[in-house]
């Protein structure tokens, strides 16, 4: 059987790096594509030397032109609020005529595509968990628009091109994933809390940290997408990626100083504009069509993120 070739957008970030990992693991090619603006060439150094690997630096707002592949995994995209508000052009580029370059790229390799759009695609939501039928409340002119509306957008050119290109693509709406390989200065939380509290720092919770997530760990993640590439009939679906398990994140910052023993305590700093008050994501459908579920608990993979935040913090 001839040896799939997969395409990930992306794959020098967080989450592409763990899946070029798992997609090599299963004997694929995979070609990384990435700009190295928020991903970093550590995160794929240890695959460099397999020849089935092959890492291409580009920006996929730029008409690039990139070898043949059956799979594209479109993840390319800065994801730490952050960066909204020092990137909003690259992040809104990026998720429009970005994804138009890949999808072109796509209809004429005859590409099978899963494109990782995000629950931010709900804004801040009026309904609990959130089911894909919700179509979300968005500030569109607000700090975070850059990137909601660019990934709803980006959502939108993905029917447009099934429709009129027949492309065979599915869209994961990703809810807050964590797991070894986050930059401690990405920004997002559970990055910053761990690096907090191991450097024993007060942790910055914004707001009064009522506010909830439901936090995935990095494996499950990554398996749930490569199912949703994988899975025969399923052209054209979106499905909500993500673990039901709700918490406030005041809850998570007692969590992590308990986890790593730390001398830190909890400082209050001003909610961001738009911060969502609560995030849950409606799971029935990834388990009905991919029979897939986020297994791993937070407490362990808290534990596997604090070893390895502590390993490359205290390198020497
Ligand atoms: P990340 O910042 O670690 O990875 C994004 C990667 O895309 C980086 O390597 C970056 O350099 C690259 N990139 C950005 N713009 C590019 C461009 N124009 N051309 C080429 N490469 C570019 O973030 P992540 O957490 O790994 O997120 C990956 C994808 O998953 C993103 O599309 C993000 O929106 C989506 N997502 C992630 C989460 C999460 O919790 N991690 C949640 C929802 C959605
Ligand atoms: N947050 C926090 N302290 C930090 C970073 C984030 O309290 O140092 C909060 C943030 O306000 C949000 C939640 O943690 O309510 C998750 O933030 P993150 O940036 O990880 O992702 P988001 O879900 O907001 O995109």
């Amino acid at each position: 059987m001839a040896t799939t070739v997969s395409l990930v957008a992306g794959g020098a970030g967080f989450l592409g790096s763990h899946l070029c990992e798992s997609l090599l693991d299963a004997g694929n090619e995979v070609v990384c594509v990435d700009n190295f603006g928020s991903g970093r060439r550590t995160n794929i150094s240890h695959l460099v030397d397999d020849h089935r690997f092959q890492s291409i630096e580009a920006d996929i707002r730029d008409a690039v032109t990139l070898p043949p592949a059956e799979e594209v995994y479109h993840l390319a995209s800065r994801a730490s609020p952050a960066d909204f508000t020092d990137f909003p052009v690259d992040i809104a580029l990026t998720n429009t005529r970005g994804t138009r370059n890949l999808l072109d790229y796509a209809v004429a390799t005859d590409a099978r595509m899963v494109y990782a759009s995000t629950s931010e695609v709900y804004g801040d939501p009026e309904v609990s968990p959130q089911p894909e039928t919700y179509n979300g409340n968005v500030n569109i002119r607000g700090p975070r628009g850059c990137y909601d509306e660019s990934k709803r957008f980006g959502e939108t050119l993905t029917v447009a091109y099934r429709d009129e290109y027949d492309v065979d693509i599915r869209t994961a709406r990703i809810f807050n994933t964590y797991g070894p390989r986050m930059r401690p200065d990405d920004g997002r939380v559970i990055p910053t809390f761990v690096s907090q509290a191991l450097h024993d720092e007060d942790l910055t919770v914004y707001g009064d940290g009522s506010q909830t997530r439901s936090f995935c760990y990095v494996t499950d993640l990554v398996n749930g997408l490569r199912s949703l590439m994988e899975t025969d009939g399923l052209a054209g679906e979106v499905i909500n990626l993500g673990r039901e398990n709700e918490r406030t994140i005041h809850s998570l910052a007692d969590m992590v100083i308990d986890m790593c023993d730390a001398n830190s305590t909890v400082v209050y700093e001003k909610l961001p504009e738009d911060d969502p008050l609560q995030r849950r994501p409606d799971t029935r459908k990834a388990a009905d069509l991919l029979s897939w579920q986020a297994d791993t608990t937070l407490q362990s993979g808290l534990e596997l993120t604090i070893e390895s935040f502590r390993g490359d913090l205290f390198a020497e």
